[in-house]
């Protein structure tokens, strides 16, 4: 359960949703499964995507395949740049 209310079945809406969420690692077997209303599991779910995504975005820091971020090697932040006949100089 997300939190501390009772769930009623009969008149609320409620879902069975996993407690671990899957995209962080969790089972899909009904030990990790738990009932939750069903406007507490989208709030979970919303957060279990943010911090699956933080997850993500620090695992390709990491490996320090941040490209996008990085000066291109001849651009205009790089400490070199290229001339025009192709030669790699220091500027
Ligand atoms: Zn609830």
């Amino acid at each position: 359960m997300l939190c501390d209310r009772r769930i009623d079945g009969a008149r609320e809406r409620w879902i069975a949703e996993h407690i671990r969420a899957l995209e962080l690692g969790g089972a899909d077997t009904l030990e990790n499964m738990g009932p939750a209303h069903e406007a507490c599991a989208m709030v979970k779910t919303q957060d279990d995507h943010r911090r699956a995504a933080k997850a993500k975005r620090q695992k390709i820091q990491d490996i320090g395949a941040y490209g996008s971020k990085r000066p291109l090697p001849s651009g205009k932040r790089s400490p070199w740049k290229r001339t025009l006949s192709g030669r790699i100089v220091r500027r």
